[in-house]
C-alpha cells in the first residue's frame, strides 16, 4: 500500500491524466480542496482530486486500484462528518462537474455528479417543474439521493430516489456504465438509497413533477408555548393527514447574527412549517386548529414552489456543525412532553434546531420497484442540531443532541436514515430490514469486493 510520500512520486502519472486538478498535502490550495461543507470536519486524505470529467473520475480510479488506495466520492461533504479519511484515501471531489440538462416534455433532468439542488431547480423553474429536493438549496444530488432523499413532498411523492430512472458511474473496475433497472437491477437497486460504497457515481437521471405553487410557510410562537403547540401539532397524525400534506415541529433558537431578520434574529420559538400541495383552501382548512392558537408570525399563504428551498432557513453556506438524530415511531402525548423536556424552554439546549418531521404517506408503504431506501418503517425523523465553531461549543451540541435522542428513546422505531445520520453508526442500523442490509453486502461483494470505494456510511462486502 502507498503512503502519502510514495504517493509523491506517483502523482505526476495521474496528474497527466486530469482534466481536472490533483492537490496533495501541502501544496497551494490544500485547506481549501479537502474543506468539507461542514467546516467542523477535518479531512485528511492522502490527495484531493478536484474531478471535472468522467474521464477523471476513470482515471482516478484506476489509479487507486493499481496502487493499493481507496476512493471517496464527495460532492459538497454536506455529511462528510462520518467519514475518516486517512492517508490511503483519494478524495474525488466532484463539485466543478455541476451540467443539469432537463427535458421538460419528458419531465426529466440529468444531474452531473457536483450538482447542488439549487442548480436543478433553477433549470427547472421556467417550465413550471420541480424536484424532490431536500430542504437546502446547496446540498448534493447525487449524495442526497443515494441516500434517499427526503423531500417536504415526499409523503405525496415518494423520495427521491424513487424518482431516478438511471444513474451514470464509474465501477471499482474503472468501467463506466449507465445503470438502470432494466439493465442492472440489482446495482440500480442498492444505489438508490444504500449510499455511495458501490462505484463512484457521474450523473444521474430523475423525474420532475409540475409543480408551481404550494401552500407553505411556518406559523412561529414563543417557545415557553411548545407543549401546548406541539400536543396540538400532534393531533395532526401523519396517518390522518393527507399525504399532499407535511407539517413538521420543530424547536428554533435562532442565533442572534445580523443577516438573520429582525423578528427572528437571537430569539427562540416552537415552529410549526407547513408544506401543502393543494390550494388555499384545503391549505387553510388543515393549519386551521394550529393558526387558532395566535401565531406570532404567520407567513403560511399560496407561495412558488421556490420558497420550499427557504422555508426550512437552512444555512445558506457553509458553516461548523454538529448533530444526532433518531427515529420515533409513535407520538404519544408522553413522547411530545419528553421532547418538549430536553429540547424546550427549561431544558438549557444549546442546539440551534430540534425537529420532528413526519413520514408517513407514501413512505410507508413499502413497493417492489423501489430502491433500498424507498420507505420508512418509523412515523418521525428527530433531527437535533447546533453550531460547532469552537470546540466547546461542539462538545456541548455533541452533549445534548446525544441527550436528545437518549430521552426520545423510549419512542424509537428500530429504522434509520443515513441521510440524517452526521455520526459514525453501524451501517445494519441504518436499515431495519435485514433482508435488505444482507442484499447490499451481497451486492457491495459482487461490485466492489476488494472496497475500493470508501463511503461516509460503508456497506462491508459480505464475505
Ligand atoms: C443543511 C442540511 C439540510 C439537509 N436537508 C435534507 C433533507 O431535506 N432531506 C434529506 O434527505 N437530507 C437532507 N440533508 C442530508 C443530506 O441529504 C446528506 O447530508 C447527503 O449525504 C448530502 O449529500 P452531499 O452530496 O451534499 O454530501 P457529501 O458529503 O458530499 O456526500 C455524502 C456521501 O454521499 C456519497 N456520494 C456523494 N457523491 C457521490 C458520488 N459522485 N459517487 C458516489 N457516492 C457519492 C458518498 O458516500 C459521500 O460520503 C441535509 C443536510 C444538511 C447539512
Amino acid at each position: 500500500m502507498l503512503t502519502t510520500q510514495t504517493l509523491e512520486v506517483h502523482a505526476e502519472a495521474l496528474r497527466a491524466r486530469l482534466t481536472g486538478e490533483l492537490v496533495l498535502p501541502g501544496e497551494a490550495g490544500w485547506d481549501e480542496a479537502r474543506q468539507a461543507w461542514n467546516l467542523a470536519v477535518d479531512q485528511q486524505p492522502g490527495a484531493v482530486v478536484l474531478a471535472e470529467t468522467t474521464g477523471d473520475v476513470v482515471a482516478v480510479v484506476e489509479f487507486a486500484r493499481e496502487n493499493g488506495m481507496r476512493v471517496a466520492p464527495q460532492g459538497t461533504g454536506h455529511n462528510a462528518g462520518p467519514m475518516k479519511l486517512l492517508a490511503d484515501t483519494i478524495l474525488l471531489k466532484t463539485s466543478r462537474m455541476r451540467g443539469v440538462v432537463v427535458d421538460p416534455v419528458a419531465r426529466v433532468a440529468r444531474a452531473e455528479a457536483g450538482a447542488i439542488w439549487g442548480d436543478v431547480n433553477e433549470q427547472l423553474l421556467p417550465h413550471g417543474l420541480w424536484a424532490l429536493s431536500g430542504s437546502a438549496h446547496d446540498v448534493g444530488v447525487v449524495g442526497y439521493t443515494l441516500g434517499g432523499g427526503l423531500s417536504f413532498l415526499s409523503r405525496s411523492l415518494g423520495l427521491a430516489a424513487s424518482s431516478v430512472t438511471a444513474i451514470e458511474l464509474v465501477t471499482a473496475d474503472g468501467e463506466f456504465r449507465r445503470v438502470d433497472a432494466a439493465g442492472d437491477p440489482d446495482l440500480f437497486w442498492a444505489l438508490r438509497g444504500g449510499g455511495g460504497s458501490f462505484a463512484a457515481v457521474t450523473a444521474i437521471e430523475f423525474r420532475v413533477y409540475a409543480i408551481e405553487q404550494v401552500y407553505a410557510g411556518m406559523l412561529a410562537f414563543p417557545w415557553d408555548r411548545a407543549a401546548e403547540v406541539l400536543h396540538a401539532w400532534r393531533e395532526l397524525d401523519p396517518a390522518g393527514l393527507p399525504e399532499e400534506s407535511t407539517v413538521l415541529g420543530r424547536i428554533l433558537q435562532v442565533p442572534p447574527l445580523p443577516d438573520i431578520p429582525e423578528p427572528l434574529r437571537g430569539r427562540q420559538f416552537v415552529v410549526i412549517e407547513v408544506i401543502h400541495l393543494g390550494d388555499e383552501a384545503s391549505g387553510a382548512e388543515l393549519v386551521e386548529p394550529l393558526r387558532a392558537l395566535g401565531p406570532e408570525i404567520d407567513t403560511v399563504a399560496m407561495a412558488p414552489a421556490a420558497a420550499l428551498q427557504h422555508l426550512h432557513m437552512d444555512p445558506p453556506q457553509p458553516v461548523p456543525g454538529a448533530s444526532d438524530y433518531t427515529m420515533v415511531g409513535e407520538l404519544t402525548p408522553e413522547a411530545i412532553d419528553d421532547f418538549v423536556a430536553v429540547a424546550g424552554h427549561e431544558s438549557g439546549s444549546p442546539l440551534l434546531s430540534v425537529e420532528m418531521r413526519p413520514l408517513g404517506g407514501v413512505l410507508a408503504q413499502p413497493r417492489d420497484d423501489h430502491g433500498a431506501r424507498g420507505s420508512f418503517d418509523a412515523g418521525y425523523i428527530l433531527f437535533a442540531v447546533g453550531m460547532a465553531i469552537t470546540p466547546q461549543m461542539k462538545a456541548a451540541v455533541e452533549a445534548h443532541a446525544r441527550a436528545v435522542v437518549d430521552t426520545m428513546s423510549p419512542h424509537r422505531a428500530a429504522d434509520g436514515y443515513m441521510n440524517f445520520a452526521e455520526n459514525s453508526v453501524a451501517a445494519s442500523d441504518l436499515f431495519a430490514d435485514d433482508a435488505a442490509y444482507a442484499r447490499l453486502r451481497a451486492i457491495k461483494a459482487a461490485h466492489d469486493p476488494s472496497d475500493l470505494f470508501r463511503s461516509n456510511h460503508p456497506i462491508a462486502p459480505a464475505r
